[in-house]
């Protein structure tokens, strides 16, 4: 260690704990979904802390929020630490959060200390990254990033309602006048975040050395068949919902059969006509693949092709499959993880290097520019839940190694 900044892990939870008082669940857990009022609550506050701190605010087209502490050579591009606020309809108090605010809790120390450094510190909360309410998720990073449409995100419609992302940006006052692209003219970017998996835990390592994300990719079927009274005959029917069990069933098979890790989900059903009485004409389904390898992802894809293939002629329905939202495998920074793992092992802390099958706005960036994850576990592996926990020592562990590894990136001066 080179630096002594007074890091404080208690300070880190007193703001986990204020910022879960905002969308609090009866459960004890958080609804801030993105672009409502309990997410213009939550940024309204990040922004209070951050101003109180002297930082500057900088709000984009998309609404995400940079917060800079200036460095000493304006010559240098900063040094990003980010993640999210938002949160699911019944999620926990740390998915996302626990970024934001770690990376907050780092520019309290600098403060406190005085210390200056010398590439400047940006805290970037990004919008949108659950994709709870507006599909997709990761959404303004994909963008900022320069791999997804602004405009087309800015129309997007609700996926329960009618509002659109930038008519609900406008009406909270988070419609910035930056260009998203604005975050591409970073160093390198950091996120720490709860694992949503229990592999740490269960090895009791309070620290993850994420390496890689999986390749992932959306997919949607729509099975047409034929409408008929159910109560008609079993002979030679077109039922659009038992091809799209057997659509469901294949997926599940394709990745229990794939070597190296494959997944596969159906996880929304929508059946028309959906009456009791009648054999369903149509079923539209979600779902999504994963795999360790972008190829392994494609070997994956075309199998639930050929499966759908043969369902369809087997049962006499229609079925498209369509490829939707997605990313590649993507590597992680190896200098900025030897950083991470390097800054555990000399804090004395468990480190073990892992995956993650999730996504995070860490991807959209590490595919553009050198990125690095650093995970903690959290109880049981749960997460979207109201009951998500982590111990204050995890939290208290992954600000070490995240400060650590950011200062050491920034250069420290005094
Ligand atoms: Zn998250």
């Amino acid at each position: 260690m080179t630096h002594n900044l007074p890091l404080s892990a208690a300070r880190l939870w007193d703001s986990l704990m204020d910022m879960a008082k905002i969308g609090a669940t009866p459960k004890g857990g958080c609804n801030r979904q993105a672009l409502t009022d309990t997410d213009a609550a939550g940024r309204a506050q990040l922004l209070a802390w951050g101003k109180a701190l002297g930082l500057t605010a900088t709000i984009d087209r998309l609404g995400t929020i940079g917060l800079l502490r200036p460095g000493r050579d304006p010559m240098r591009k900063p040094v990003a630490i980010g993640s999210h606020l938002d949160t699911v309809p019944t999620g926990g108090k740390f998915d996302g959060v626990y970024g934001v605010l770690a990376g907050l809790e780092i520019m309290r120390a600098l403060q406190e200390a005085g210390a200056e450094t010398e590439a400047p510190i940006l805290l970037i909360n990004w919008t949108n990254e659950e994709g709870a309410r507006f599909f997709p998720p990761m959404a303004a990073s994909e963008v900022a990033m320069g791999l997804a449409d602004e405009a087309k995100l800015l129309a997007m419609r609700e996926i329960h309602g009618e509002a659109s992302f930038g008519g609900e940006l406008a009406r909270l006052g988070f419609a910035g006048e930056a260009a998203p692209a604005l975050w591409r003219d970073i160093a390198c970017y950091f996120e720490t975040h709860i694992e949503q998996g229990p592999f740490l835990e269960e090895r009791g390592a309070p620290i993850g050395i994420v390496t890689h994300a999986l390749a992932a990719r959306a997919v949607e079927f729509t099975v047409t068949g034929r409408d008929g009274h159910v109560g008609s005959t079993m002979e030679s029917r077109a039922d659009a919902l038992a091809a799209g069990a057997e659509l469901l069933l294949a997926g599940e098979r394709i990745a229990l059969d794939t070597a190296g890790g494959g997944m596969a989900s159906i996880t929304r059903i929508s059946v028309t006509p959906d009456a009791r009485g009648n054999i369903p004409s149509g079923t539209r389904m979600l779902g999504s693949a994963r795999h360790q390898t972008t190829a392994g992802l494609e070997a994956m894809l075309a199998a639930w092709q050929a499966a759908a293939d043969r369902i369809a002629a087997a049962r006499g329905v229609g079925i498209i499959m369509e490829r939707g939202w997605g990313y590649p495998e993507t590597r992680f920074d190896p200098v900025l993880l030897g950083r991470l793992e390097a800054a555990a092992g000399q804090r004395g802390l468990a480190a073990h290097r892992l995956p993650t099958p999730i996504g995070h706005d860490a991807i959209h960036l590490g595919r553009v520019l050198p990125a690095a994850m650093l995970f903690i576990p959290c109880h049981g592996g749960l997460s979207h839940n109201e009951a998500e926990s982590i111990t204050p020592e995890w939290a208290e562990a992954g600000l070490m190694v995240l400060a650590d590894a950011v200062i050491e990136t920034a250069g420290l001066i005094r």
